[in-house]
């Protein structure tokens, strides 16, 4: 693994005298994804606008990529480019009339030709699911839409890093899991991401790494299942447990499940509740790629497979179910919803984009290597439904 961002002896007192950070040790490896948790005022978003340069170290130093930031103009334009920040409050971030104009904002300043800033701005806004908004007020949008203009702002720069300050906060329950999902994707396409998240069930299950903050320190960090398994620690930082980890504490103390670790996840809570039988019917998953289909291609698949659930992931096999007019039964959390599906012994597809079309293998792959139960995975070509 390679590191990208780490910081050495990082230290923050803003004007006011207010200490920050104190002493902040941390790396962060390439291609993971990663919480910031800790009570309000623990430092987090201090640490946060460390990571691109927006504040400067009172002492210490932070480092990316093996060298320490430089805070000349050159270096800061450079450091925004590579680590992008999305604020909490998209309004904070948003100021153009446009959201064309918005967008372009990045990529204009780093000097790229004009075709280029709308070839970067329409790709952009396409990744996010927002072709067609050009010429819309930011303002105007729904919070969700906002969130994801300001992503896209940050996208059309090509970032390697991207950091997300309270992704979720004021959004509703689905447009919170249509972003977590956005970011999962982008993480897939090799992006490391940062999030802060007052949300302990949401960094339980998506961070590869959590690091719980306090009064400016780190006060630990690992794996949601090491973090949270601290209930000490936990309370102590004015955070609660996951509902996973309180739920498994209750059942291993009353006896109704054994386990060496809490689950991640609804699946491994499922598995632990009703451990495998001798004989079990599963259902198959068929993945579908659906780059560069067209609708009646994915109409005439659906068609021949029967399948009694179907799923959506990313937003270009979002809006293409939707233009064929099928309707989803799952838009998030889909392959784990899809696996629970298989282990009743239904059958269920996922329509999704190319560079996902993995991501998914492997899950389904490692779900049966943990729990012994292997559902059986095929991916179907669009049109061709070349089995791979
Ligand atoms: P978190 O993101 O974990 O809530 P912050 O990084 O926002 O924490 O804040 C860390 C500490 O710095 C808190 O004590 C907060 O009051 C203080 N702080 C944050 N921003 C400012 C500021 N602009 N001026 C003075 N103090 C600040």
């Amino acid at each position: 693994m390679t590191t990208i961002l780490e910081t050495r002896s990082l230290c923050y007192s803003y004007g006011d005298g207010t200490q920050a950070l104190r002493d902040v040790c941390i790396s962060l490896e390439q291609g993971r994804k990663v919480a910031l948790v800790g009570p309000n005022g623990a430092g987090k978003s201090t640490l946060m606008l460390m990571f691109n340069g927006i504040l400067r170290p009172s002492n210490g130093e932070v480092i990316f990529r093996g060298r320490p930031m430089s805070y000349d103009a050159a270096s800061l334009r450079s450091i925004r480019r590579t680590v992008g920040m999305v604020f909490q409050n998209s309004d904070d971030q948003l100021f153009a009339p446009t959201v064309f104009q918005d967008v372009a904002f990045g990529p204009t300043n780093l000097g790229y030709s004009a075709e280029k800033v709308s070839r970067y701005v329409g790709f952009a806004l396409q990744y996010v699911g927002l072709s067609g908004y050009e010429r819309r007020p930011p303002h105007h949008l729904s919070g969700g839409e906002k969130k994801r203009v300001a992503i896209a702002g940050i996208l059309a720069m090509e970032p390697e890093v991207m950091i997300l300050d309270e992704p979720t906060s004021n959004l509703d329950p689905a447009s919170s899991e249509e972003i977590m999902e956005m970011l999962d994707e982008l993480n897939s396409g090799g992006k490391t991401l940062i999030i802060s998240t007052h949300d302990v069930d949401l960094a339980y299950r998506w961070a590869d790494e959590v690091i719980l903050m306090k009064e400016g320190s780190v006060a630990r960090r690992g794996t949601g299942q090491e973090v949270f398994g601290d209930s000490r620690l936990v309370k102590d930082a004015r955070l609660k447990l996951p509902l996973l980890v309180e739920l498994y504490q209750e059942l291993t103390g009353r006896g109704i499940a054994q386990r060496s670790a809490p689950p991640r996840n609804i699946l491994e809570l499922c598995d632990l509740l009703q451990p495998k039988a001798e004989t079990e019917t599963l259902g198959r998953i068929y993945i579908c790629n659906v780059d560069g289909a067209e609708e009646k291609q994915i109409s005439a698949v659906l068609e021949r497979i029967s399948v009694s659930f179907k799923g959506a992931m990313g937003t270009s096999a979002k809006s293409l179910a939707e233009r064929c007019g099928i309707s989803m039964d799952f838009t998030y959390g889909v392959i784990d919803k899809c696996i629970l599906k298989a282990l009743l012994g239904k059958n269920c597809i996922i329509l999704t984009s190319g560079g996902m079309v993995d991501h998914i293998m492997k899950r389904i792959k490692a779900y049966g290597q943990e729990s012994g139960r292997r559902i059986e995975a095929t991916c179907l070509c669009h049109g061709t439904e070349k089995l791979k």
